[in-house]
């Protein structure tokens, strides 16, 4: 088994441990995620079923996506980073942002999801595949 995926937000306040491999590591273009990275894409590692420690307090935002899925976003009250992402009607799924590993390198995204809400200046890489909105299996 690999390490645990460690991270947290800028000041340290939050912290969080994953022991297991992320079941997908994909970019997201939809404007939630723009606004939450302040930039043109949100990258998520989401884990399925694995042990997830977590520390400090969280501020929770609930919103709901367009899929009818309630999703809180979990950032730090004090430096304001976005860290995690969970989902109240599915506890086992757990989201880490890349950008907030302790060692981001581990992050390799395999899919782009909202593509259709993609900026020209947010250029990822081609080789990746690219979903309108989200990919059909998980829609
Ligand atoms: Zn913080
Ligand atoms: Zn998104």
């Amino acid at each position: 088994m690999s390490d645990p995926y460690i991270g947290g937000c800028a000041c340290g306040v939050i912290r969080y441990e994953v022991t297991g491999e992320p079941m997908v590591m994909n970019d997201c273009q939809c404007r939630q995620c723009q606004r939450d990275s302040g930039t043109g894409h949100g990258s998520h590692l989401t884990f399925v079923g694995a042990p997830v420690k977590t520390s400090g307090e969280a501020s929770q935002w609930e919103v709901v996506g367009e899929g009818g899925t309630r999703k809180s976003r979990a950032f730090c009250p004090t430096c304001g980073n976005p860290v995690y992402l969970t989902f109240p009607d599915m506890p086992e799924v757990f989201v880490a942002s890349a950008g907030s590993l302790d060692d981001p390198g581990r992050y390799k995204p395999q899919m782009v999801m909202w593509a259709s809400a993609g900026h020209a200046w947010d250029h990822l890489d081609p080789a990746v595949p690219k979903f309108d909105k989200m990919p059909p299996q998980t829609a």
